[in-house]
């Protein structure tokens, strides 16, 4: 098999995926951010430091919880959950924050920009922001502003400026096209920190880098508490940050097969999702080459789907490549399926997941069926479901 720790290559590409497809003004940025990178991924201070803040103030290792009571009730392999919903500030996003924000400290920055959608990574910068003491703006499309409205006073609460984008669609794609253009013109003082593994290199690296230690967790619980690496891994897929983090250590595993769940909202017939790995086609997206959701034209295609964190109409550019040279399987839930798998979770472990977590749980249920009892699979429970309770109600009263 192929070695997969080798990508990307010097210019940020994975196989023909990636790059950095930028305008002029941001080539000397993006090199000075990769510069800085490089050094301090390898610095002892800077390592100590994340991992001093990733224990004791996220609350890491996360726990590997095997549910039983959930596993026997669909009848086939053991599920365990990797709970990043443990982590402060709810979901795995803010593992990226951390590290991210600690490296603006260390370039001398004074401004953090963040652009997100359901406001998640929002808040996990605008929590890191508080922490270190850096003012932090976040771009936030308008429709997700109204969508999303108790994120948007917690980030205010934690002292961050959101700002409503009101071009394009009003949504997450929107928000970063304007943060990027924020970071064009403030370039000198001001560090642009993306919520996922997508965007020009060396974000896709440097994203991944910082949540891979949800895979390495995962793999040295997996061999306590299982004695083995786990049959199979399966990860909800928005941009693909949590997906990247569970899958990256377990790549070079020939053994271990891969499951990347994307949302497949009303139906891929009905071009109603949010599906790029599933359906759509390579082309060129906040700064680098990915498969996209476009129509003949060229056109970015409007997304579909009952969680906001997946509403993305591209992907990051290495799951591209994992697809093409199939060692990763991408397939999607739909969104009733979605439901069923977050309304049994919560009855059955009680625990409420979120709902781009829930694509992944309606996937591994599909899956556990066909196992044996014998097989494990492990899911990343990237997030909990309070931020979601109030979709959800507003569904059972259309219903
Ligand atoms: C943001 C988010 C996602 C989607 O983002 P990825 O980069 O694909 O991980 C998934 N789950 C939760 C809980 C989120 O908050």
């Amino acid at each position: 098999m192929k070695n997969f720790f080798q990508h990307p290559d010097s210019q940020g590409y994975f196989g023909q995926f990636g790059g950095r497809f930028v305008a002029e003004s941001l080539i000397y940025p993006l090199e000075e951010l990769a510069k800085a990178y490089n050094h301090y991924k390898k610095d002892p201070d800077f390592i100590a430091e994340v991992g001093d803040l990733l224990s004791s103030y996220v609350g890491r290792p996360t726990p590997l919880y095997h549910a039983k009571k959930w596993s026997e009730k669909i009848g086939g392999a053991q599920i365990y959950f990797k709970r990043e919903d443990l982590n402060h500030t709810g979901a795995h996003k803010v593992n990226n924050t951390v590290g991210q924000i600690l490296l603006a400290k260390k370039m001398g920055k004074t401004r953090i920009i963040a652009e997100t959608g359901a406001g998640q990574h929002g808040v996990a910068s605008a929590t890191v922001s508080a922490l270190l003491d850096i003012p932090c703006v976040v771009y936030m499309g308008e429709k997700d502003v109204a969508r999303q409205a108790i994120n948007v006073y917690r980030m205010q609460l934690l002292g961050a400026e959101v700002v409503p984008v009101k071009s394009g669609t009003k949504t997450l794609k929107d928000a970063l096209n304007e943060a990027l253009r924020d970071w064009v013109t403030n370039v000198d003082d001001t560090f642009y920190a993306i919520g996922t593994v997508a965007g020009p290199h060396p974000y896709p690296e440097m994203v991944r880098d910082f949540q891979k230690i949800i895979g390495e967790e995962t793999r040295e619980q997996s061999k306590k508490q299982l004695g083995k690496l786990p049959d199979a891994l399966i990860a909800c897929v928005g941009g693909g940050s949590n997906a990247m983090g569970l899958f990256y250590p377990f790549l070079n595993d020939e053994e271990v097969k891969i499951y990347g769940v994307e949302a497949g909202g009303l139906g891929i017939a009905k071009n109603a999702h949010a599906a790029p790995l599933c359906a759509g086609k390579p082309g060129i997206l906040h700064g680098n080459k990915t498969y996209l959701m476009m129509d003949d034209d060229g056109q970015i295609m409007d997304t579909q789907s009952v969680s906001a964190g997946l509403d993305y109409p591209g992907v990051g550019p290495e799951h591209s490549y994992l697809k093409d040279e199939s060692r990763v399987e991408y397939t999607y839930t739909t969104d009733d399926e979605v439901l069923e798998a977050f309304y049994e979770v919560t009855r059955t472990e009680g625990i409420i997941p979120a709902l781009e977590t829930s694509h992944a749980l309606a996937y591994a249920k599909k899956l556990s069926k066909n196992l044996d009892k014998g097989k494990n699979i492990v899911v990343c429970l990237s997030g909990r479901g309070d931020k979601d309770i109030d979709s959800v109600r507003a569904i059972e009263k259309q219903t």
